[in-house]
């Protein structure tokens, strides 16, 4: 028994050392796919719960991994966020993202907005005023159309620094949205520091309706707290008709979910652009 369980502890070990080394490897493939043209941006339309007409798009990275096909963001964005790489990614993904945006609007004459996610580490590690300014000149997205999408781990370090950061891009006419609103731990004290312009009520919320009383409970009163802060709000995973009434009649303004669309190849995406309005 005693020789067994030494040589369950070797076999363990071997597969720590392995599951390392694996780990290691696909961080440096990851630190690579941005410059080797391996990432990917996909496009999920936001609806007007009111008439259903599409007022912009969240651009979503996948990364087009040689071996292992279309990798979802769960599987390499932590790992990205860890080792730093997400830095890059995050820069192409804005450059692209705007780009795509400029052709969009240059194609149908009409404006759109484009939404695309920041990490904390983009705030820590560079400067991303900097860089947002920079993709904005060489695309010739206009500032307004854009928004940038944090979490609120955004403020888990430096909230002066991040705070400075956020009205700066403010000022220059970009909107803030809060993403997976309702999800985290610091409750509400936060958006007295965090300088938003939008709420994005998280997908676990949307998924009880039509009949949780405690979501539709919740979901009034972000809606209501939105419009005392003179915030939009955009609830995040509708897949139901259910789903659709029930947050138009708490009189949410804008939705995304696979009831509308899936995130999508820009190919794909641009279908929903001649139903595209201003907001
Ligand atoms: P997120 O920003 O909350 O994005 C929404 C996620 O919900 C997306 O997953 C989207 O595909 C998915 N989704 C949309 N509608 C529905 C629905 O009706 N039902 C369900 N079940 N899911 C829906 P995705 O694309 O896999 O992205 C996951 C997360 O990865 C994102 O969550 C975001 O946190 C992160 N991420 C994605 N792209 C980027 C990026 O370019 N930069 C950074 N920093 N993070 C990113
Ligand atoms: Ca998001
Ligand atoms: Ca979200
Ligand atoms: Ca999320």
């Amino acid at each position: 028994a005693k020789a067994q369980g030494k040589n369950r502890l070797v076999v363990y070990a071997d597969g720590m050392a392995e599951e390392a080394s694996r780990r290691a490897a696909f961080a440096q493939d990851l630190a690579v796919a941005a410059d080797s043209g391996q990432l990917e941006v996909h496009y999920q339309p936001t609806v007007r719960l009111a008439d259903g007409r599409t007022t912009g798009f969240e651009a979503l990275v996948r990364w087009n991994h040689p071996e292992r096909g279309l990798v979802p963001p769960v599987e390499f964005v932590p790992l990205a966020e860890e080792t730093g790489a997400i830095t890059g990614i995050g820069r192409w993904v804005l450059r692209e993202a705007l780009r795509q945006g400029a052709a969009w609007m240059a194609e149908t004459g009409a404006p759109l907005r484009m939404a695309v996610n920041l990490s904390p580490r983009q705030f820590q590690d560079g400067d991303v005023t900097a860089d947002v300014v920079a993709a904005l000149e060489e695309t010739g997205f206009p500032a307004a159309q854009l928004t940038l999408e944090v979490t609120e781990g955004v403020l888990v370090r430096d909230v002066d620094s991040v705070v400075t950061q956020l009205d700066a891009l403010r000022s220059l006419g970009i909107r803030i949205a809060i993403d997976d609103f309702g999800t985290g731990f610091s409750g509400l004290s936060y958006l007295r520091h965090l300088p938003a312009d939008i709420l994005k009520i998280d997908r676990s919320f949307v998924m009880d309706l039509p009949r949780g009383r405690s979501a539709a409970t919740l979901i009034t009163s972000i809606v209501e707290l939105a419009r005392t802060l003179g915030l939009d709000v955009v609830a995040e995973g509708v897949e139901t008709e259910g789903q659709r009434r029930a947050l138009a009649e708490l009189d949410c303004g804008l939705a995304q979910g696979y009831l509308f669309a899936r995130p999508e190849p820009a190919e794909l995406a641009g279908r929903s652009l001649p139903r595209t309005v201003r907001v």
